[in-house]
């Protein structure tokens, strides 16, 4: 396990993430494009004991997830940055963090892909892919 900082665009809202792996899995899900602004997102699950809000305090966007139950995001009030959700379908302890947003992450692999059925028609794939989400 290593720990990694992590902050939003405007620096008003920070937060250390400890990770096993420093490696990403990429969403292609239409709801990350929509929220995010690019053509995946990049993630990891880890349990939520692991996630530490160091400043700040980020605000709650609630929406319903495929499964029909809530989903949480957690992002900076000044700037919107998305720092982790909570999908109340994964269970209270298990949370997913923006790794892209953690120190260093630009130089981490690609571990898997999800909603690779959303995937955009030019995007090349990079890592194991998942129509949906892997068999658990
Ligand atoms: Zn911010
Ligand atoms: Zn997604």
């Amino acid at each position: 396990m290593t720990t990694y900082n992590g902050k939003c665009h405007c620096g008003q809202t920070a937060w250390a993430a400890e990770l096993p792996e420093n490696e990403h899995i990429l969403c292609h899900c239409d709801t990350c494009k929509q929220l995010g602004g690019g053509a995946y997102s990049l993630n990891q699950i880890i349990p939520k004991k692991n996630l530490k809000i160091t400043k700040g305090a980020l605000k709650t966007y609630t929406y319903k997830g495929d499964s029909g139950k809530s989903v949480n995001c957690y992002y900076c009030p000044n700037c919107t940055t998305h720092a982790y959700h909570h999908q109340e379908a994964m269970g209270p302890d298990t949370i997913v963090i923006r790794t892209i947003l953690l120190d260093g992450a630009k130089k981490w692999k690609a571990h898997a892909e999800i909603f690779g059925k959303d995937r955009m028609d030019w995007e090349k794939e990079v890592a194991t892919t998942f129509e949906v989400m892997p068999p658990s």
